[in-house]
């Protein structure tokens, strides 16, 4: 199985102090909005700066207390790290980690090694703590789900993706809007992913992107048979057809950069290209080459970028390891993104269930402890315990959003379809005992008959609760590393989730 969605999101961003200065569009409209976000109105008649350096102070720690005062420059220090006129201070992001699972006769890293922890991602826009799970707001969006009910499910970051917010609405829009995390009014830490796996999934299938040798192809096929080829990948980058409205488009190391940092998230990704599992041999060596030097190119223009645009948050950036399943491709990839200036390493490429843990550690063993690890696009409980054993910090998935659409809800007994008879008089929670919004409130059959009825509020609830069920499972992971009942609670978790032969 692929590890990996064809719809996979990516992540979202933040805001600049300076944003609302920047063609000095200091409307009315947008004013009142911010004001109605925080307890206290904008003080009229102050310098735009003070303004916004307020809302920030408020959006960041969501207290009013923080008063922003000169520094003995003249200037304003944000507690962002953002000074204006400044370039981005990178001090503000760094991972402390905390508790770290003992080795194991059965660690999968070198002499035993256990790479799990928990640990704080430290980011401008506020701490996160790991391992976590990070909700995919693909378009700057939950669907279905405003940031404030992801706020109050306990989610502490999104990921949006950097190639649906350049289609729509344009990466200037963002960035006039002060980042995403402004645009969607979300108030913390944000991701966007490079736009690598959406452009690149658009070529998969096609003779020059893919493996002649299917014979022993293991993993879920991405392709459509008899799909259009809509991405061409060459040695500077992607050339590319719309797939909302057919136009040309061509993505690059640079152009990556250019667009996540407009876009403004805290963790951003390196442009990479994504293979799948038909790929031959030879063409997964050739990629994980072209990948290193696509990354070394990301971080001089990453570090251009973080120099030119000044008075803005720092914003980390992770290298992504490909390799597909060959341990020494896996080694080399991660060697070679360890030896450049990342922030952090992302976990990528089509990868086979089996080996999911396998190749995490893999990675872990040529990285710096020191270095945050993403996950991107896990699809299942079973992966997410395997990763978050071997090293995983944060864990991106859009399953369960997807999932709740199609009726698919995940309980600790296994997922089940809501869309069945016996749920119609059904008057009891989604999952008994379930603490979030909608199992408090509303019942089986009430979904279920929002669902058949296509009514949005179904998709609402449904997500709720499955978005809350993997924020859960992330926190008691978490809880059971720092409490050193790990591997009992994997045990008991997995056993009981799949006692019933569910899936996923
Ligand atoms: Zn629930």
């Amino acid at each position: 199985m692929s590890t990996f969605d064809i719809d996979r999101p990516a992540a979202g961003n933040d805001e600049s102090p300076s944003a609302l200065n920047e063609g000095n569009t200091h409307d009315v409209s947008r004013e009142s909005k911010l004001s109605r976000n925080t307890d206290t109105v904008m003080r009229r008649g102050t310098p735009n700066v003070a303004s916004e350096a307020t809302l920030h102070a408020q959006t960041h720690s969501g207290t009013n207390s923080w008063n922003p005062a000169p520094s003995a420059s003249g200037l304003l220090e944000h507690p962002l790290g953002a000074v204006k006129g400044k370039p981005a201070d990178r001090s503000k992001f760094w991972f402390e980690q905390k508790t770290r699972l003992a080795d194991s006769a059965k660690g999968l890293g070198r002499g035993g090694a256990r790479y799990g922890r928990t640990g704080v991602l430290h980011t401008p826009h506020g701490d996160i703590r790991t391992p976590v799970f990070v909700p995919v707001a693909t378009q700057a969006a939950m669907k279905g789900v405003l940031p404030e009910m992801m706020k109050d499910m306990g989610a502490q970051c999104l990921l949006s993706n950097a190639f649906h917010l350049f289609e729509r609405p344009g990466e200037n829009i963002l960035d006039e809007a002060g980042g995403l995390a402004r645009f969607e009014n979300w108030d913390g830490p944000t991701f966007t992913d490079s736009g690598g796996f959406q452009v690149l999934s658009l070529g998969a299938g096609f003779k020059k992107t893919l493996a002649m040798d299917v014979t022993d192809m293991k993993s879920d096929d991405v392709i459509a048979p008899g799909r259009e080829r809509k991405a061409f990948v060459d040695e500077d980058g992607v050339t590319f057809k719309s797939p909302l409205n057919g136009a040309e488009h061509r993505f690059s190391a640079e152009i990556s950069m250019g667009i996540q940092h407009k876009i403004g998230a805290d963790i951003m990704f390196a442009f990479d290209e994504l293979t799948t599992l038909m790929n031959t041999r030879g063409y997964q060596e050739q990629s994980v080459e072209r990948t290193f030097r696509w990354a070394k190119r990301c971080v001089t223009e990453h570090q251009r970028l973080t120099e030119a645009r000044l008075g803005k948050p720092y914003q980390a950036l992770y290298g992504v390891v490909q390799g597909a399943n060959y341990e020494d491709l896996r080694r080399k990839a991660a060697s070679q993104i360890a030896s450049l200036d990342f922030d952090g390493v992302g976990i990528g490429g089509a990868i086979e269930k089996r080996i999911i843990g396998d190749i995490c550690a893999w990675i872990c063993d040529e990285m710096p402890e020191s270095r945050p690890r993403h996950v991107l696009g896990i699809a299942a409980v079973d992966d997410i315990f395997a990763c978050a054993e071997n090293g995983g910090d944060t864990f991106d998935c859009v399953a369960p959003a997807r999932c709740a659409r199609n009726g698919a809800i995940y309980t600790r007994d296994g997922r089940y379809n809501i869309k069945r008879v016996a749920n119609k008089r059904d008057f009891g929670p989604l999952e008994e005992g379930c603490d979030c919004y909608t199992c408090t409130h509303y019942s089986r059959a009430y979904v279920d008959h929002l669902l058949r009825a296509h009514e949005i509020n179904g998709a609402t609830l449904a997500t709720i609760h499955n978005e809350r069920f993997f924020i859960k499972l992330l926190d008691d992971i978490r809880d059971s590393i720092d409490g050193g009942y790990f591997d009992e609670f994997r045990d008991e978790t997995l056993a009981r989730y799949y006692a019933h032969g569910s899936k996923g």
